[in-house]
């Protein structure tokens, strides 16, 4: 019988319990091995597009399967596919990484499935989010007076969305009853960040209508951070022109570089001009934890919202982005809509449908619970500091070495580089840089990422992963060095497969 074909007269319902322990125990057993020893599969996914979906049968299968044959195949036909995020030599874009805890904490949000849309629909849900995402407040340093009311998102793009839009609603146009489209009274709505911020920032103003081209990038110092005084010329040459300043994202640990805008400086021209102030800590913010590190949140406390994403760097699996506002009422206002079927009577209580887009939560506060708990603050700082110490110490041999250059400041945990060779001109540079990173992908032993940085290619190695020892690091020099090597052929051709 397979899991499909119930007993006569029976419901259909869910397979066998026998089945799904034996599958689960077998699950089990493979992630352990996995997390035992990810450096057995290549970092980067050896496959050509369209590989994997050619393999996979067309259409589903009219009759249920076994999961043992389903187990099967995900070995056999997914993994090839897979790019391995928990793999040591993972330093690609943030590198990133699951844990013991955070997947049990999956397991177990999956098997109860509880949608946290309203207090009602499962407290638990409700009041273990509230309680979590304060023990991070409190680990990030933010002050309790500032009044920070928290909420779990999937994505730090969602997170800053949902600060625009309330942005949008503190400024009193009543787009959310009269909307924007045909309206003479409206003047252009403008958002500001540094040149450096992320696209998901630029993302939002376009989802909420403003308009890409009201996205205002702040140019910013040597060290890639926001320039306030640009930013003040900014706001006034667009009140000049009749144009209405809404928000101010300021970025600590910015994607390309990890630079950290001056964020007291920054929340000065904010309240002096009326601004919303939101901080995209997507990355950096958690560096907060540790006390020498605190002061990337300096000024925090005026900002009117925070994102930080435990997805990136606290060791949680992804999806689970904590979003921070010193106004939960403006975000209601904004977004608060309780059709009859949703009403619950159920007195003052959070129910966080109303602060957002989406009605459906996953319970994602119980995998956040799990990793904190199970490191313990001190636990999670000390493997932060040890990423942040494995990067300084990759910055210093690219220092010494000859031919090699660190192109901007180290603040955290990712270092940018470039192989600068004398006489070298910069065209051909970047085109080396290219071929150097194309090469050690393909080693399948590491997984870095490039940004350009004044219009220069640029290296980039991000430590993050819970895995990565110093052995990794040195790994990923050595391969760095030999690529370089004098015998490097100058083309812009990769390697077969390294996707790049
Ligand atoms: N903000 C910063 C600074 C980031 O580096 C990133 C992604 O790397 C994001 C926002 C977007 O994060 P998410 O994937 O959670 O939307």
């Amino acid at each position: 019988m397979t899991a499909t074909e119930p007993a006569a007269g029976a419901a259909p319902g869910d397979i066998s319990l026998d089945e799904f322990e034996r599958a689960a125990r077998h699950a089990l057993a493979w992630v352990a091995d996995y997390l035992a020893q990810p450096e057995r599969y290549p970092v980067l996914a050896r496959v050509r597009p369209g590989e994997i979906r050619a393999a996979l049968p067309p259409s589903p299968p009219e009759r249920g399967e076994p999961l043992d044959v389903i187990l099967g195949d995900f070995e056999r036909t997914i993994l090839p596919g897979v790019t391995h995020w928990n793999h040591p030599g993972f330093f690609a874009y943030f590198a990133i990484s699951s844990s013991g805890p955070g997947i049990l904490g999956e397991l177990l949000a999956a098997a109860l499935d509880v949608n946290g849309m309203l207090w009602k629909a499962s407290p638990s849900a409700t009041e273990l989010e509230q309680v979590v995402l304060d023990w991070l407040r409190q680990m990030l340093g933010l002050s309790a007076e500032a009044g920070w009311f928290g909420m779990i998102t999937d994505t730090a793009s969602i997170s800053t969305m949902l600060a625009l839009a309330a942005a949008r609603e503190t400024a009193g146009l009543d787009v959310r009853e009269r909307g924007m489209a045909g309206r003479a009274d409206l003047p252009p709505l403008r958002v500001y960040c540094s040149e450096h911020a992320h696209s998901s920032v630029d993302k939002g103003a376009i989802t909420l209508g403003f308009g890409h081209a009201n996205v205002v990038h702040v140019p910013t110092d040597d060290a890639f951070r926001m320039r306030p005084d640009r930013l003040a010329e900014a706001i006034a040459g667009d009140r000049a022109r009749g144009f209405r300043p809404l928000a101010c994202v300021a970025t600590v640990g910015t994607t390309s570089t990890t630079s950290v805008d001056p964020v007291p400086a920054v929340a000065d021209v904010c309240a002096r001009e009326g601004v919303w102030l939101h901080v995209d800590g997507a990355y950096g913010g958690v560096a907060a934890i540790l006390p020498e590190l605190r002061h990337v949140l300096d000024g925090v406390d005026r900002a009117d919202s925070l994102v930080v994403n435990p997805h990136k760097w606290l060791f949680t699996p992804i999806d689970c982005s904590a979003f921070y506002t010193r106004h939960p009422e403006v975000l209601k206002r904004a977004f608060a809509l309780v059709p009859e079927y949703l009403v619950t009577g159920a007195g003052d209580v959070v129910d966080y449908m109303d602060y957002g887009v989406q009605l459906g939560r996953r319970f994602r506060a119980l995998k956040l619970w799990m990793v904190i708990r199970a490191f313990g603050v001190d636990g999670l700082a000390a493997r932060i500091r040890h990423h942040v110490e494995l990067a300084r110490e990759f910055a210093e041999w690219v220092a010494a070495e000859p031919g090699w250059e660190v192109a901007a400041p180290v603040p955290f945990s990712l270092v940018c580089f470039r192989y600068a060779p004398n006489g070298v001109g910069e065209v051909e540079q970047d085109v080396m840089n290219e071929r150097v990173l194309s090469i050690v992908n393909a080693s399948g032993r590491v997984f870095l990422s490039h940004t350009k940085l004044g219009g220069r290619y640029t290296l980039r190695l991000a430590v993050g992963n819970l895995r990565t020892e110093r052995r990794h690091v040195a790994d990923a020099w050595r391969l760095l060095r030999d690529a370089a090597g004098p015998g490097m052929v100058l083309t812009t051709a990769a390697p077969p497969g390294t996707g790049a």
